[in-house]
Order: C-alpha cells, then sequence, then structure tokens
C-alpha cells in the first residue's frame, strides 16, 4: 500500500504519518526529514537544499525526485508525507512507480485553515540539544524558553519563523495546492478535518486509509 498525506506545512502530515506507520507496519517516507538529515550531515544535497528550505521555497524538483523516486520500492507499506508537493513531482512519481508494477492507493489532504498553521507553526520550540518539541500555546515547556529535560534554551527553527511560514503558505497555495485536483480527477483523494485534536485526526485517517 502506497498512501500520500497531502496538507499545507504544519497539517499535521508528520504527526499522523509517524503514528499511523507504526500502527501499520509502514515505512513513514518525509521528505522534509530527508532534507533536514541531509542538511545536518553536510552532504552536497543537503548544501544545495539548505537555502531555499531556510527561505520557506521549495526545494528544485530535479533533487527531490532523484532522492524521492528510488525509495518506493523500499517496503510494502509506505507512507508519504511531504512528497509529491508540485505536478511534477505527482508525474514523475507516476512514472516512477508504473515502472516498478506499483500505484497510490489513497491520497489523504489534511485540511488547515492558513490563520491556524500560522498559529501551530510560529509558536513551535524545540531543543538544540535532545530534539524535545514545545509549543508555547499547546504545550509550553515548565518554564518558558528552556528544555523540560535539560534545563537548555529552546529555539526556534528558521522556517517557523513568521515571515518564512507566510512565505511558506504561499508557496503551498501556489505548488502543492493544484495537487488536490490532481488527485481527485484519480478518485484517490479524501479530504479529513485537520484542525481537531491529533488522536480524532488520526481515527478519520485511519478510516479514510481502510
Ligand atoms: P516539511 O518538513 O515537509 O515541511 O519540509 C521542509 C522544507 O523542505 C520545505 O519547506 C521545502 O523547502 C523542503 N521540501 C520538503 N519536501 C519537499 C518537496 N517534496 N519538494 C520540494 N521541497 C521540499
Amino acid at each position: 500500500m502506497i498512501a500520500i498525506l497531502l496538507g499545507p506545512p504544519g497539517a499535521g502530515k508528520g504527526t499522523q504519518a509517524k503514528r499511523l506507520a507504526q500502527k501499520m507496519q509502514a515505512l513513514h517516507l518525509s521528505s522534509g526529514d530527508l532534507l533536514r538529515a541531509e542538511k545536518a550531515a553536510g552532504t552536497e544535497l543537503g548544501k544545495q537544499a539548505a537555502g531555499y528550505m531556510d527561505r520557506g521555497e521549495l526545494v528544485p524538483d530535479s533533487l527531490i525526485i532523484e532522492m524521492m523516486v528510488g525509495k518506493m520500492t523500499q517496503a510494502k507499506s509506505i507512507l508519504l508525507d511531504g512528497f509529491p508537493r508540485t505536478l511534477a513531482q505527482a508525474e514523475a512519481l507516476d512514472v516512477g512507480l508504473t515502472k516498478h508494477g506499483l500505484k497510490i492507493h489513497r491520497i489523504i489532504n489534511i485540511d488547515v485553515p492558513d490563520v491556524e498553521v500560522e498559529r501551530r507553526m510560529t509558536g513551535r520550540r524545540s531543543c538544540a540539544a535532545c530534539g524535545a518539541v514545545y509549543h508555547v500555546d499547546f504545550a509550553p515547556p515548565k518554564t518558558a524558553g528552556k528544555c523540560d529535560k535539560d534545563g537548555l534554551d529552546l529555539v526556534q527553527r528558521n522556517d517557523d519563523k513568521p515571515e518564512v511560514v507566510r512565505k511558506r503558505l504561499i508557496t503551498y497555495h501556489q505548488q502543492t495546492q493544484p495537487l488536490v485536483d490532481y488527485y481527485s480527477k484519480h478518485g484517490l483523494l479524501k479530504d479529513v478535518d485537520g484542525t481537531q485534536s491529533p488522536e480524532k485526526v488520526e481515527t478519520k485517517v485511519e478510516a479514510a486509509l481502510a
């Protein structure tokens, strides 16, 4: 089974994909996580991607397609999170899957309005040392600005800064939202309201995947 989680940045695609991948014994493939790992490891791809990511822009299709399409044969069940994000990527994915006799089984569009996305993303803080993630409103640390686990300073991810979040939303509407139409035509797309609690969204995504 290959399923795609679509939706704006901050919709909870990563959270849902992680939870469901465990439950369904599926491979969670997040293009954002893979790019962040490349960046942290200082690879050539990481260096090429860094500027785009920090500005809230998409990394060029050629780099992403090469990184992602080859991974489609890595597991029987795959949850795609953050890929595809452009029509060119969706088309390249279709071609790559067909070549291996594979196909997409379901596309879940997690719907969250822009104002909620901005609130979720700009409030996010994390500990640079241990990676623990907090939110100034929804999951605040015991002491403002400090990690509960090690007491170190919390930082805001560069791409969670307000001006970058706004840019990421513009990018989403221009380049990724057209995929909703593209996949609606496949008849495989289901919409899920992503504004509820992660548990409720999970139940709905799971039902939509069945
Ligand atoms: P994410 O964690 O999925 O929100 O991705 C973080 C950043 O990585 C995005 O803002 C883009 O700069 C880049 N990125 C992730 N996935 C893709 C993709 N499929 N196409 C182009 N850029 C991507």
